[in-house]
């Protein structure tokens, strides 16, 4: 996400790489590059004019005579101020009242089925929440039958009243039987339509002020720029909304509706949604999508979503099976999954400083792992618990059942027995302590 802006902001930088102060001069003329790449990538433009001032300002201001080069200076009062221009702090949800109830509003298509069941899960599996959704979309029983698969998936429970054409009535029901079997979070999906819609947008006024939520979150697909801006003014004005969910920010987002949002509504994003699984949902850090727009990654968000998908009961009995030397092929399947369950891969890469940009031009997608998953499919269950029975003609055989060749899977059992070797390295303390003192 935001390649493109950037690149544009690393040249915008250059001008004053080889520079040894900042000057009126060429800060003038660095910050006439930035506004560009900030208009370029669909800022609008009064925010994009206002950030420019602010930082010209705060930049010339700067004693010169510090250690830092006056690139690297700006890089930080850049990363300062748009880290304040999308909000500053990362605005938590507000989990009051019994039930908390949370109404998700937007136009169709931005997201919020998906959100819903993205949020439901978050809270579930973070929170130690225990939600029940809402179907509230009288108008298309598909988005009904949708957010039942989805409840299913993520074993929470949809209410719907598919004889009921009335959306307050509804809610209220919903709300009621939420209290009846213990569910602590009412999430309200309600009804879009493709554009901006009096009768809608009366409705869900009426939702709003029949259940009196302590959330109102609107979706927004982030792809859709400025318009996704001039949208959430206008849902903000009507229903006063209390935060902001950008979708599809895995997409090829310009960026400029993360960047303008705050500073046109008023209202924090709190969270963004980067691909189609339920897990694939971040709370939104305005200080960590700062440093990731200026191409230094996003480590900590890396690190927390790994920590998510780690089971520590798991973790353990694979410390066990390491330290035994018995790390097999059904090991190193389940490995795979929750590397997937991750997320989508090109978009871990790029939280990764230095890949991020290295990556824009590389096709990586779950589809690596298709090939290698086919091979251990291929195998019997002995071979999977005793790789090292894997002879040559064993091989031929589970390359032609995994429709491949013979030398990928001999790569990757070279791959895999490289691997049991450094965990038997590094589980082993005493080897251990001799790779350390060989390191220089
Ligand atoms: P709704 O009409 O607002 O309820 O929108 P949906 O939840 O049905 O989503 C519309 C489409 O966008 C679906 O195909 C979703 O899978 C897709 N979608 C939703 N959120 C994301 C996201 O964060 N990333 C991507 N790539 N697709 C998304």
């Amino acid at each position: 996400m935001f390649e493109n802006l950037s690149d544009k902001l690393d040249r915008a930088f250059k001008v004053l790489k080889g520079q040894g102060s900042i000057t009126e001069i060429n800060v003038a003329e660095t910050m006439k590059e930035i506004r560009k790449a900030l208009l370029d990538a669909d800022v609008n433009y009064k925010t994009a004019k206002a950030f420019t001032d602010d930082v010209r300002q705060k930049a010339i201001g700067q004693n010169v005579l510090t250690a830092v080069s006056p690139g690297q200076l700006l890089t930080k009062l850049m990363n300062d101020e748009l880290t304040e221009l999308m909000g500053g702090t990362a605005a938590e949800l507000e989990l009051k009242g019994s039930p908390t109830v949370i109404l998700i509003a937007g136009l169709n298509g931005a997201g919020k089925t998906t959100f819903t069941g993205k949020l439901a899960n978050y809270l579930k599996t973070q929170k130690n929440k225990k939600p029940l959704l809402v179907a509230d979309d009288i108008y298309r029983p598909a988005a009904i039958d949708q957010l039942q698969v989805l409840g299913g998936h993520i074993g929470v429970p949809v209410y719907a009243n598919l004889e009921s054409k009335n959306p307050v009535a509804i809610a209220l029901e919903g709300i009621a039987q939420a209290k009846q079997n213990g569910n602590n979070i009412v999430i309200i999906d309600t009804a879009g339509r493709l554009a901006i819609d009096e009768a809608m947008m009366q409705e869900i006024e009426r939702v709003k002020a029949a259940v009196n939520p302590q959330e109102v979150l609107f979706v927004v697909d982030a792809m859709t720029g400025q318009d996704a801006v001039n949208t959430a003014k206008v849902f903000n004005d009507r229903l006063d909304f209390t935060g902001v969910v950008l979708t599809k920010l895995d997409g090829d987002t310009r960026g400029g509706a993360a960047l303008s949002i705050k500073s046109v509504v008023n209202k924090p994003i709190k969270f963004i949604g980067t691909g189609e699984k339920m897990e694939a949902l971040d709370v939104f850090h305005p200080d960590r999508m700062a440093s990731r727009i200026l191409g230094m990654g996003d480590v900590v968000s890396l690190v927390e979503r790994a920590q998510q998908q780690f089971d520590e009961k798991e973790a353990a009995e694979l410390q066990k099976k390491i330290r035994k030397n018995k790390f097999d092929f059904n090991d190193f399947y389940s490995q795979i999954q929750q590397i997937k369950k991750m997320g989508n891969m090109k978009d871990l890469m790029g939280m990764i400083p230095g890949v991020g940009k290295m990556m824009k031009d590389v096709e990586v997608s779950d589809d690596a792992f298709k090939s290698i998953e086919a091979i251990i499919q291929s195998m019997t269950p002995k071979e999977k618990e005793n790789p090292d029975i894997i002879n040559q003609s064993r091989r031929t055989r589970i390359a032609k059942g995994a429709g491949t060749e013979l030398q990928e899977v001999n790569r990757l059992m070279k791959q895999f027995d490289d691997m049991r070797k450094m965990m038997k390295q590094m589980s082993n303390p005493a080897a251990m302590a001799n790779m350390m003192r060989r390191m220089p």
